[in-house]
């Protein structure tokens, strides 16, 4: 058993704490890995690193550390494929899905790498008669980004990057379920030429998510992961007087309107509801046909298509979908498939039958795709978040109803709309009161130069991550007013100071 360590400090350090737990690799669902779990002591040895490194990193030019973010994207680029192949050993995804994921991260990288534009201040001269004033965006000191297990790679690339171009040190945590893909990214940014203590992880659960949220070092808590932790993490943390970003869970709705190509319709819906597994937070996880004509035309595509899935290890290249994280999460989406099914919807495609015979991957926590049919909004399937490859049909009789129940959904992450009109879609991506809105494109993940962030229960916090957001989020504004001697009239003035 080898155990997955702590880096603090530009090393791997061994876990103190004598609490571990076992690393799957759900495909086998063997474990020859432990992954430590850290005590407050830990978590403090590692804000304590990060705060000593905090002002010369923060004093280094900006240009600088965009250097090392540079040199850390090379390597990025030449060894994707060893992140991607430590992300399905222990996630499960396919090697295809793990290199986008990687693709994704990357991208963020090479925004942060430009942030010396973004942290340009703003400057005015003569607001009054000699004198001038000047905004400027200064780094927050020590934060901290925990982050879920979908995204071993991909979610912690949606902070650190960004946070480390505007001069802040980091502490990430990563999900307990897959943490080797950390200590991968920390090791290449001391390669990179990062200053030790500028970028640690600590490996752990709640315990070291708890320390965190009560640092008072930690002045910000950047989170990716479910609805009720990320109010959890919201709530404790701004009550710590921290800044904090909490993305949530989601359930993303697919409209299909009449008049949208079905065929493109029915691919993209399988990449998006099957792709990952279902675990991403952008899947779609409802398809909403408008009129029971379309609803009947889209299931006929799906059914085979679903059916011809190609499930299996990340290690075949023929793969298209992967198994499920963990034992427990299997289970969860087939209790999910089978409250719908006791509630009165109709089972089309059951991936509860799934059986993996390849010899080795029996025990794998594989399941297959599944289509749900008249599902209604009073079904447990229709109220959760599955998070595997389920797709629910929540038939709809107008755009009016479809728009309405996805304005009835607690969560708003994303969402789209499968149309040739021009002006239903524009009416769509105005009125709807989702964040992050497609257009006949079902997972419309923003690019790294725009902002990632969900609405209502799928984000707590002002801010979302990466793009202008993202610079907002890890700096505050300064704001100074200066005047020089040369001309000013020297006397007293008692009234509130003005232009004039
Ligand atoms: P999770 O909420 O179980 O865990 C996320 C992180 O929180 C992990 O690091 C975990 O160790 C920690 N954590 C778990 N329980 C905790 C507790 N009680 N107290 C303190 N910390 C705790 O999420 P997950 O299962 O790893 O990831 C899947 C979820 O993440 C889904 O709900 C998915 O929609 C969501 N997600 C959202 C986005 C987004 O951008 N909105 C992106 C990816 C994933």
């Amino acid at each position: 058993m080898t155990e997955i360590a702590h880096y603090i400090g530009n090393s791997r350090v061994e876990g103190m704490s004598g609490r571990s737990q076992p690393v799957f690799n759900p495909a086998t669902g063997s474990s020859d890995k432990t992954v430590a779990l850290a005590s407050p002591e830990e978590v403090n040895a590692a804000v304590a690193a990060a705060r000593d490194a905090w002002p010369a990193w923060a004093a280094t030019p900006a240009l600088r550390r965009a250097r090392i973010l540079d040199r850390f994207k090379t390597l990025l680029w030449e060894r994707a494929d060893e992140l991607a192949r430590a992300i399905s050993a222990e996630h499960g995804k396919t090697h295809d899905d793990a290199r986008g994921e990687v693709t994704r991260g990357l991208e963020v990288v090479e925004f942060a790498v430009g942030a010396p534009t973004h942290l340009k201040g703003e400057f005015s001269q003569n607001v009054g008669t000699d004198v001038d004033c000047y905004s400027i965006r200064q780094p927050l000191g020590v934060v901290a980004g925990i982050s879920p297990f979908n995204f071993p790679a991909m979610v912690p690339m949606w902070m650190f990057p960004v946070a480390l171009a505007c001069g802040n040190t980091f502490v990430l945590k990563p999900s307990e379920r897959d943490p080797s893909a950390s200590l991968l990214l920390a090791e290449w940014l001391a390669e990179a030429g990062l200053p030790a203590g500028v970028f640690n992880v600590v490996q752990g659960d709640k315990v070291a998510v708890d320390a965190l949220l009560d640092h008072p070092d930690v002045r910000a808590i950047s989170f990716v992961g479910s609805t009720p932790i990320a109010q959890y993490i919201h709530q404790r943390g701004i009550a710590n007087g921290k800044r904090v970003q909490a993305l949530g869970g989601a359930k993303n709705h697919a409209v299909i309107m009449p008049d949208a190509d079905l065929d493109m319709a029915a691919n993209a819906l399988m990449g998006a509801a099957f792709g990952s597994a279902g675990e991403r937070c952008m899947a779609v996880s409802v398809a909403v046909p408008v009129t029971d004509a379309v609803a009947d035309a889209l299931i006929e595509k799906l059914v085979p298509r679903i059916r011809a899935l190609k499930i299996g290890p990340s290690t075949d290249s023929g793969a298209e979908m992967g198994p499920i994280v963990t034992e427990q999460a299997r289970d969860r989406i087939r209790g999910y498939i089978d409250s719908a099914e006791a509630q009165g919807a109709s089972i089309v495609v059951d991936g509860r039958t799934f059986r993996q015979d390849r010899q080795g991957y029996e025990n794998g926590y594989f399941i297959g795709g599944t289509l749900i049919d008249n599902v209604t909004t009073d079904m447990t399937v229709w109220q959760e978040e599955i998070f595997g490859p389920v797709l629910s049909v929540v038939r709809r009789e107008s755009y009016h109803d479809a728009v309405g129940l996805i304005g009835e959904c607690p969560y708003a992450n994303g969402t789209v709309i499968f149309t040739r009109d021009g002006d239903t879609a524009r009416l769509f991506a105005q009125d709807i009161e989702v964040g992050m809105v497609g257009v006949n494109v079902p997972v419309p993940v923003p690019m790294a130069f725009h902002s990632f962030g969900g609405w209502k229960a799928s984000i707590f916090g002002d801010y979302a991550v990466h793009g202008m957001e993202g610079i907002r989020f890890y700096t505050r504004i300064k704001t100074t007013t200066q005047r020089w001697p040369t001309g000013h009239r020297n006397e007293p003035d008692f009234a509130m100071p003005t232009h004039g």
